[in-house]
């Protein structure tokens, strides 16, 4: 949760790629489990980075309960479909907070929201791609194999490394 300004926003956490990774290893699609798993790493060191910008300008970040999240996707595609939903909503969410920091006329926040601005445009185009490709694959056995190795060779990178 973060409050700014007269603002409050709470964001969603990424505990849902987290249970899309289990729901995808349990049905034996080890390449979309490890995708999910680095998306929920680098989630992590995401929201880690608005907490240690909030603490580096003197405010207090506050932990919340984390909430229940969906534990069962039919598809691929249905998983990838929530994913992009999902990153749509982080990037409203920080839209929203760039307005304000113009209205506040907050340089600093500006500078650091930026990051996120051109991260967001990242995320969706990754999700709309598997989607895309998803899509043409429809339920054909080999189509859903061969996506599920090439997903496997996603590799996480620490955000300080980047
Ligand atoms: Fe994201």
């Amino acid at each position: 949760m973060l409050n700014y300004g007269r603002h409050t926003f709470t964001f969603p956490c990424p505990y849902l790629y987290l249970s899309m990774s289990v729901n995808f290893s349990v049905k034996g699609q080890p390449g979309f489990a490890n995708w999910m798993s680095i998306q929920f790493k680098e989630e992590q060191d995401h929201a880690m980075k608005f907490i240690n910008y909030l603490l580096s300008r003197g405010g207090t970040p506050l932990l919340k309960p984390i909430e229940e999240v969906k534990t069962e996707w039919a598809t691929p595609l249905e998983a990838f479909e929530d994913t992009l939903e999902y990153e749509q909503k982080v990037t409203a969410m920080i839209n929203e907070l760039y307005s304000i920091a113009l209205e506040e006329k907050d340089y600093a926040t500006q500078s650091m929201l930026k990051w996120f601005i051109d991260e967001q445009v990242e995320e969706e185009e990754t999700a709309q791609g598997i989607i895309d490709a998803l899509k043409m694959i429809k339920d054909n056995g080999f189509g859903i194999y061969t996506l599920d190795k090439e997903l496997a060779s996603r590799t996480y990178t620490p955000l300080a490394a980047e």
